[in-house]
């Protein structure tokens, strides 16, 4: 079983580190293909430079940059429109390109609140799931590539419970965590044994590590142990956004998709890879909040390091902004 390819969306250069880069760095490790596309800044910029530099680390490739300017930062990319400002159906045209020349099993990106509700991380979540649908189309965007359908979409989440240390670093520096139901986020992927690189991969946006009370900057003040807590779980929620090509239509349900992460018999392409290429990850959670979720047919009988999300039962660690 090949682990899952994962093509990650993200606003900014430092997003794809701080809130995926230890499921990309996990994947990588497993031999999956992995890919970031940045929607902002200019691929000449220094913030290009530090992403090259961090994508290098998590084995993501060569940085696939959009280069509208940050909603913030206009001189991010000079003579092009703010992300928000852009056409839409460009925007959305520009990401199927990336996803039909990839083709990912998975693709990930911001949820729908944008973890700090940045502008830029709402609308990539936008054009993102506008694309996903949209690539799997063959009549929507023809020039864009032959038609191909991601497996699964996930979203990077907060669950409330879960993210309670990181929403009090972010509100101590007079920021806010926009933070969804517990019962919302259908994944929690334990990436601690991939920390480091991750941790190496944040701290090569040297900038943003520089800058102020920015996230990175936030974490390098906190101790180890204390960072371990929030950086070492990634939470997303599923959105299936329809059939694999050549995939079988009588492909059992996986136990993610049995928890509600999909509907209907569907490929299972998941964060989460089957017990052989992950028992680095096995130790980690409490038997009673594991749920085994590796791809249809390739399940077994030990968890892999990727948590069900129940109401009301014990979380533990925290995620990113
Ligand atoms: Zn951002």
């Amino acid at each position: 079983m090949t682990a899952p390819s994962i093509l990650a969306l993200y606003a900014h250069p430092d997003d794809e580190s701080l809130v995926a880069g230890g499921v990309l760095a996990r994947h990588a490790a497993a031999g999956a293909r992995t890919a970031v596309v940045t929607a902002t800044w200019s691929p000449d910029s220094h913030r290009a430079a530090e992403l090259a530099t961090a994508l290098g680390i998590l084995g993501a490739g060569e940085p696939r940059m959009l280069g509208y300017a940050d909603f913030r930062v206009p001189d991010s990319a000079p003579g092009q429109p703010r992300f928000r400002d852009a056409p839409l159906e460009e925007s959305v045209g520009r990401v199927v390109s990336h996803i039909r020349a990839f083709r990912p099993d998975i693709v990930v990106t911001h949820d729908a609140y944008g973890s700090s509700g940045h502008p830029d991380h709402r609308h990539t979540h936008r054009v993102a799931l506008l694309a996903v649908h949209a690539a799997g189309l063959d009549g929507l965007h023809p020039l864009a590539g032959p038609a191909w359908q991601p497996g699964a979409l996930y979203f990077t989440a907060h669950p409330r419970r879960a993210c309670r240390a990181l929403s009090d670093l972010l509100s101590g520096a007079g920021k806010h965590l926009h933070t969804v139901p517990d019962d919302r986020a259908t994944a929690g992927v334990d990436v601690r044994p991939w920390l480091d690189r991750k941790w190496a991969a944040i701290r090569a946006h040297r900038s943003e590590t520089a800058r102020g009370h920015s996230l990175p900057a936030l974490l390098s003040g906190l101790p180890p142990r204390d960072r371990e807590a929030i950086l070492g779980t990634e939470w997303f929620i599923r959105h299936t956004p329809g059939p694999h090509p050549g995939a079988s239509a009588n492909s059992p349900r996986s136990a993610l998709a049995a928890a509600g992460g999909a509907v209907g018999r569907r490929p299972s392409y998941c964060l989460c890879p089957p017990a052989k290429w992950a028992a680095a990850a096995d130790a980690v959670r409490s038997s009673a909040e594991r749920a085994v979720m590796a791809p249809a047919g390739t399940r077994r009988g030990t968890a892999s390091g990727v948590v069900a999300m129940r109401v009301n039962r014990r979380l533990t660690g925290g995620g990113p902004s």
